[in-house]
């Protein structure tokens, strides 16, 4: 007997019926699934449809009560680091694209050391690795050398890298990796191979399984999202939430995160097909919440200042601060190329006033380590 994943699952729909549904939902619909004490699926495809837009400020108003009930008045802060710029792959929409002709460089033990000292300098105690997909020189073994130099200094780790196998996964929970990310980037099957047309990421249900993986590994936290820009934003929320509510069945031990990347301009790379306001972000940010209350809602330096300042108090649990996009971007090599430009480039300690201001304490470890009283 074959194991169950979301593949089996995902195949049950279709993406043009989903398109469908959401545009008929009815206001009424949305009122009604407001007001239900536990929330479905359909409820969260419900909050995401366009005519749903209209109860904004009730949506608003829910996602920062829920927020407050389940998260208290805090942001967690946490800073990315870029390990290397070394990638197999085209994907039409990054910096890194292997046929964007960019000086490669990968962070050497020395390097990693110079730049997690700039990071703990800013008080960063979370930090979120990441690297293109360069099996041979960037694998596993690169990995947890890395993790075992940086674990000194910090508190959390969480790695953003290509799909891995389920062994490798043990490995990294083994090392003490916190959290996984990894982002479908869209469910349009079709659409995703045009974005995708050479290298490992060019197979599609390889990765769609990949948190199957590392849900069986035991990771203790698994962030999804997609790559807003890409498709039709509102029927590639839905498949995530999908995929987002059939992991959090089968891996209730693992936790969950949910980021919202908004494509932005990169070296070399293509326009978004479809322009997301920020009126539509928050929407989503909101259906997410209000379906969902132990989601943690992650949101990067993708974003302008005024949407994050906005966001703290709506919905937010966790924000990147001070990013940099490339390998060594924090004191090695500050001139390579990024993977994608950031909006908001203030400091830690700038970030931290807002969230203050905004009558909320900023977190610089983890929710487990503060909640444990460790
Ligand atoms: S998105 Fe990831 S896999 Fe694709 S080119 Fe960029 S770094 Fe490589």
């Amino acid at each position: 007997m074959s194991m169950k994943n979301f593949k089996d699952v995902f195949e049950n729909y279709q993406w043009d019926d989903i398109k469908d549904k959401l545009e008929k939902v009815t206001l009424f619909e949305v009122e009604r699934s407001l007001q239900k004490k536990s929330k479905t699926i359909e409820d969260f495809l419900n909050f995401l449809s366009p005519v749903a837009s209209q109860k904004i400020e009730v949506m608003a108003k829910m996602t920062q009560q829920l927020t407050q009930k389940r998260f208290g008045k805090t942001i967690q802060l946490y800073a990315p680091l870029y390990l290397s710029n070394e990638c197999q792959n085209i994907c039409t929409y990054c910096g890194f694209s292997l046929d964007n002709s960019i000086k490669r460089k990968t962070l050497t033990n020395a390097e990693l050391i110079v730049e997690a000292t700039v990071l703990k300098a800013m008080d960063v105690n979370h930090v979120l690795l990441v690297s293109g997909e360069a099996n041979k020189t960037v694998g596993i073994d690169y990995f947890l050398n890395a993790i075992k130099l940086l674990k000194p200094y910090f508190v959390n780790i969480s790695i953003e890298v290509q799909p891995l196998s389920e062994e490798e996964y043990q490995q990294l929970y083994n090392a003490g990796v916190n959290s996984v990310l990894v982002y479908q980037e869209t469910y349009h099957q079709e659409i995703y191979k045009e974005y995708h047309p050479k290298g490992k990421k060019s197979n599609f249900n390889f990765r769609l399984e990949t948190p199957d993986r590392i849900g069986t590994a035991g990771i203790h936290k698994i962030g999804l999202g997609v790559l807003l820009g890409l498709e039709d934003w509102r029927v590639d929320s839905f498949f995530n939430a999908l995929h987002i509510d059939y992991l959090q069945k089968t891996y209730w031990k693992s936790k969950f995160s949910v980021s919202f990347p908004r494509l932005r301009p990169a070296e070399g790379i293509i326009e978004p097909n479809f322009v997301m306001s920020d009126k539509d972000l928050l929407q989503l940010i909101c259906a997410y919440r209000i379906w969902n209350e132990d989601l943690e809602i992650s949101i990067s330096t993708r974003e302008n200042e005024k949407f994050r300042n906005n966001i703290i108090s709506l919905g937010a649990t966790a924000m990147s601060a001070a990013s940099k996009t490339n390998p060594g971007g924090y004191a090695v090599d500050k001139q390579s190329l990024q993977q994608f430009e950031t909006s908001d480039e203030r400091s830690m300690e700038e970030i931290k006033n807002i969230i203050k201001e905004a009558g909320y304490a900023p977190v610089m470890k983890d929710w487990d380590a503060v909640y444990s009283g460790t």
